[in-house]
């Protein structure tokens, strides 16, 4: 058991993140006074970057781990490397700073300097009236070992009643967006997976975003379509008429034990024959998720899946890390995971960065996430000019994001302050559409 007194109420949490990023909390006791204790020093003696240095030294030498992103516990470390560059001057000062001030190491540095590097070259629009624009689909065919998001089982009659709900808060936010003079520069339909509406369904799902959010200043129009069994021919021809130039199909895996695994109902296949389709139909841009760190999977494994994900020439790939969140099936039966299979994760991601890199992608956009193993990241690869500019921006919280549908939480970015206020619509599908006035409501009077 680690004991720790934490004498700056200010900081409790971040500490206690910190903390936790060493063992899991029923190693922890961060109250505990006397005894065997470190005692974390207070703010009149140290400073918050200080104590957390402190923190991790000592929680370094009684577990013998290092942390590859060293003190740092958000979410967004970009946007702490942008910041450093503005007070510093340089990239290169920032570096110095992010080692020295908060432990990151040598190649996580590298990663947000390359990062850093990538979004330079990709243009944005800075009018405050350019929002990213969300519109949420909460239903798949199957959940996932992992998911701990806003999913539920396919229903046809369930899947009509949400459409018809989402179609009034699409139509009182075109109207307010006219209102305001604000426009869509990326819109982003993503859920769930929006693919495993019906073709119909999905047509008017895609014709609707279209007439209502896509102007001549929309740089982008993506479609998730995750799972390729949800795919056809006609949800892409859909997608494409509908002005779409960007589809996600998400593999994940390309190991059959895997997929099996974590609950999906395709085979690798599938995978195959969805983006041949997607290529037949005019998608501009494909992107692939993988996950680094699936139960069973050896280094071998996600190397044997990237290659396959590489011959297929989807012009994104996004790297992410498992992560065990309340609320998947997956922390049931394994909450140490996020401990235990740090190494694999390691080897995983070094290897994978090293072939991305050497195949001409460029990491653009990253974020961490709580309780992902060996407390990694997640990293979006571009081939160059490829970058998604709703993934960037989301990210770096410089732009107001509208989010529509169950679960959807808009950020509203007020420039002159720096500052972004929260605006969520319930989760539940079935109360967001009892409730769609409300939530309506709720955008009209922060808009
Ligand atoms: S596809 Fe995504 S949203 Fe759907 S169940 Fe899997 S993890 Fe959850």
């Amino acid at each position: 058991m680690f004991r720790l007194t934490i004498r700056d109420d200010k900081n409790r949490y971040e500490l206690t993140e910190l903390a936790k990023m060493f063992v899991s909390a029923d190693e922890l006791d961060c109250f505990a006074e006397g005894g065997n204790v470190f005692v974390v020093p207070g703010p009149d003696e140290m400073d918050r970057n200080a104590q957390k240095r402190a923190l991790y030294r000592y929680m370094s030498e009684k577990t013998g781990r290092e942390l590859k992103w060293g003190t740092l516990t958000g979410v967004r470390p970009l946007k702490l490397f942008n910041k450093l560059v503005r007070l510093t001057g340089s990239p290169e000062a920032a570096e110095t700073a992010l080692k020295a001030d908060y432990l990151v190491s040598e190649e996580k540095t590298a990663l947000l300097r390359n990062v850093w590097n990538t979004q330079s070259t990709v243009s944005f629009d800075r009018d405050p009236k350019a929002v990213g624009l969300y519109i949420g689909i909460p239903f798949c065919p199957t959940r996932c070992l992992y998911c701990s998001f806003t999913s539920n089982k396919y229903s046809g009659d369930k899947a009509e009643a949400y459409l018809a709900a989402l179609e009034k808060e699409m139509d009182a936010l075109s109207r307010l967006f006219r209102e305001k003079g604000m426009y869509a520069e990326s819109v982003y339909v993503g859920g769930g997976t929006p693919s495993s509406l019906e073709e119909d369904q999905f047509r008017r799902l895609t014709d609707k975003t279209a007439a209502s959010f896509l102007s001549q200043k929309t740089a982008e129009f993506t479609v998730e379509c995750g799972r390729p069994d949800s795919i056809t021919k006609g949800k892409l021809s859909a997608l494409v008429k509908a002005g779409c130039g960007r589809i996600s199909i998400n593999p994940q895996s390309m190991q059959q034990k895997t997929l099996d695994r974590i609950g999906r109902l395709h085979r690798p296949e599938d995978i195959t024959n969805a983006f041949a389709m997607a290529k037949a139909a005019g998608v501009r841009i494909i992107n692939a998720d993988l996950i680094a760190g699936l139960p069973g999977e050896t280094p071998d494994d996600m190397a044997d899946s990237l290659r396959k994900i590489m011959d297929l020439g989807p012009q994104n790939i996004t790297v992410h890390t498992l992560a065990v969140k309340r609320g998947s099936r997956l922390i049931e039966e394994n909450k140490d995971l996020s401990y235990s299979g740090g190494d694999t994760v390691c080897e995983m991601l070094s290897q994978a960065y090293g072939k991305l890199g050497a195949a001409g992608y460029s990491p653009y956009y990253m974020y961490r996430q709580k309780h992902m193993t060996g407390n990694m990241e997640n990293t979006g690869w571009s081939l160059p000019g490829c970058e998604s500019i709703y993934n960037i921006r989301i990210m770096e919280e410089d732009q107001s994001i509208i989010a529509l549908g169950a679960g959807g939480v808009s950020k509203i970015y007020y420039p002159d302050e720096d500052r972004v206020e929260r605006v969520a619509n319930v989760s539940n599908y079935e109360i967001y559409v009892d409730r769609i006035d409300e939530m309506i409501k709720r955008k009209e009077d922060a808009l």
